[in-house]
């Protein structure tokens, strides 16, 4: 199983680890207390993938969904659901992974007792961080049909449409050239798409850079602060509202 981190937050990559959540057969890339244990260490959140119990595991299934709710209640503008909001907070409480300097680099590594918890807690903080944010964010689903993974569109021109280009921007892009061809649209319409695809492929590149900074930030929230200040900049300027494709 390859994980991507195309959403720009740690939290929101968690989250994107179940694919198509409304179609009636989502796709479950946490297949098991490995595959979690591996996710933790592709994000940096970890170092070296913990040995996690199936109970470690419920619990960090639990956390996703109970993120992806507040995630979508939040831009919707709804009320925090009690129960989720709970949940969070009682994650974001554990002790996150101790950060550490060795001669090989930095170590990220939780307690081996409590190697679960750890990982929530830095998905935790980082839902929270974000979550806290959504009035300053622009936060968005992916823009094809089928896909629900959200994104911090964090693109200068703040029109970032695609979670990444390969799985969702290639796939529309290629639709609507057949499409195109099919109808016999003429060459100003086809320029015109074009042009279009090629700024989503931009936005999507960003994001994955910026994803990948996002995760370590979270883990160690000093590299998160920092990072982010960056990331708020180009985002003041496209960004005061929350957005989500409905
Ligand atoms: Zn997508």
């Amino acid at each position: 199983m390859t994980f991507v981190f195309v959403s720009g937050d740690l939290a929101l990559d968690f989250a994107g680890t179940l694919k198509w959540r409304r179609s009636a057969a989502p796709e479950e890339l946490l297949t098991g207390p490995a595959e979690a244990a591996r996710w933790a260490v592709a994000a940096g959140v970890l170092s070296t993938a913990p040995r996690l119990s199936t109970v470690e595991f419920a619990g960090l299934l639990e956390l996703r969904e109970a993120v992806y709710r507040l995630a979508v209640a939040g831009l919707a503008g709804q009320p925090w659901p009690p129960a989720d909001l709970r949940a969070l907070n009682a994650a974001a409480a554990a002790p996150p992974p101790r950060v550490t300097l060795t001669a090989g680099g930095v170590r990220r590594a939780g307690p081996p007792s409590a190697a679960g918890a750890s990982i929530g807690a830095a998905v935790a903080v980082a839902a929270v961080e974000l979550l806290g944010s959504l009035g300053s964010l622009t936060v968005r689903e992916c823009a094809l049909d089928e896909c629900t993974r959200l994104f911090v569109d964090r693109s200068r021109a703040g029109n970032r449409t695609w979670c990444g280009m390969e799985e969702c921007g290639n796939r529309v892009k290629a639709a609507s050239y057949r499409a195109r061809r099919a109808t016999g649209a003429d060459a100003a319409g086809a320029g015109g798409g074009a042009g279009g695809a090629d700024g989503g492929a931009g936005g999507a590149r960003g994001g994955v850079g910026r994803g990948a900074g996002g995760a370590r930030g979270g883990a160690d929230r000093v590299g998160g602060g920092a990072g982010g200040g960056q990331a708020v900049g180009g985002m003041a300027v496209s960004a005061s509202r929350q957005a989500m494709r409905s």
